[in-house]
């Protein structure tokens, strides 16, 4: 097992990365001084997979565990799916010293934080991310959302868990295509943080997507160390926590125009594959770094070009861009793999150029 220890501000928490974690949650969490009841938010598929192991590992360690289920997917990302767990918890008696667990993907990690951030004014949280891309990305940095209509993640706040526990065997029940949608948060994380990790990622591709665990804790502890030492630093959208918006002044913008048909992942592989050539046309990246990042994303199984879309359309939603500051547009570009900077001066008409090429 690998640990990793985030400290925004005046709390800490550690995140903890292996094999067999689900079990030993409960463990830890008393050891921590937590007791009582504990509250598992879950997803249907993720309940029938997991929350079995992690139920009785709370429960051998003296909880008393309810299990609160919403349908999977995005669509229950709102305020209403809010209040339904509101409700939840409501029945379960829930007290301000309740610990929340949050365990499935980024769905459930931003519904479940949120819920926990506001009700009773806040409750324990400990993250049990099961795909990929929260064990990488989104159950760290303390964000948690809801939807707003059509706006993603919109409504929210920073809280920040006592626990993060990615256990790296529950990545075997995950679909091919959740899996690589993950991997395109790991290739971001170590492009703009680690060329090692990178040059890792370029190597175990194969044996990644062929579900390797030793090869899987690696990626996600070598994410988690770039995306702790930036978070670690400041809790808002201060500089260097945009760097880890690296593929996404793009590919949100392609992601929305997409109609959400494209993955966040592809929609980042293919933002982080256009800013590493706007990185190149304003002449602070090389042309093979653009290649090699090229490549590793096609080999990961994502795209690299963007689909038939409204190029106009794209550029358009790139101003709402919650980067943008003073009308500017900004991007993060790339210096080399593995280091990042900040720019409010890309010209749009380059970014449409290189989007249309
Ligand atoms: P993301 O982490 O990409 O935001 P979601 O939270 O929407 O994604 O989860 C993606 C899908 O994968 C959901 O349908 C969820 O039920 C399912 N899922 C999550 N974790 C696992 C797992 N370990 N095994 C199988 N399916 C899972
Ligand atoms: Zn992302």
């Amino acid at each position: 097992m690998e640990k990793v220890k985030v400290n925004p501000g005046a709390q800490s928490y550690e995140v903890r990365i292996g094999s067999g974690l689900l079990e030993r949650v409960g463990t830890w969490l008393r050891d921590r001084g937590y007791s009582g009841k504990a509250v598992i938010v879950t997803d249907t598929t993720v309940r029938g997979l997991y929350a079995g192991a992690l139920g009785e590992g709370l429960t051998h360690a003296g909880f008393d565990v309810s299990v609160l289920e919403v349908p999977p997917g995005e669509p229950q990302k709102t305020l209403a799916g809010a209040a339904r767990l509101y409700e939840g918890l409501t029945d379960a008696y829930a007290e301000r010293t309740t610990v929340v667990l949050a365990l499935g993907g980024g769905v459930v990690g931003d519904l479940a934080g949120f819920v926990a951030a506001t009700y009773l004014r806040g409750m324990p949280l400990a993250h049990v991310p099961t795909t990929l891309l929260a064990q990488v990305d989104s159950s760290l940095g303390g964000k948690t959302a809801v939807d707003y209509g059509p706006l993603k993640n919109m409504i929210g706040c920073f809280y920040q868990p006592v626990l993060v526990a990615a256990d790296i065997d529950t990545l075997k029940t995950l679909p091919d295509v959740e899996l690589v949608n993950g991997l395109a948060e790991a290739i971001k994380a170590a492009a703009l943080g680690s060329r090692k990790l990178f040059d890792f990622l370029d190597r175990n591709l194969a044996q990644a997507l062929g579900r390797n665990p030793v090869v899987l804790q690696d990626i996600v502890a070598g994410a988690v160390r770039i995306k702790a030492d930036i978070v670690g630093e400041d809790e808002r959208e201060a500089d260097r926590r945009t760097l880890l918006n690296f593929g996404h002044t793009v590919g949100h913008a392609v992601e929305a125009v997409s109609g959400f048909r494209l993955k966040h992942g592809q929609a980042v592989a293919i933002g982080m594959v256009a800013e590493a050539r706007i990185s190149h046309r304003v002449g602070a990246l090389a042309e093979n770094e653009v290649f090699r990042l090229e490549e590793v994303v096609r080999a990961a199984g994502l795209p690299t070009r963007i689909p038939a879309l409204d190029i106009g359309a794209v550029i358009e939603a790139m101003r709402h861009d919650k980067k943008v500051r003073d009308g500017k547009v900004r991007f993060v570009l790339l210096r080399s793999i593995g280091e990042a900077f900040l720019s409010d001066k890309v010209d749009l008409d380059l970014v449409k150029e290189v989007l249309g090429g």
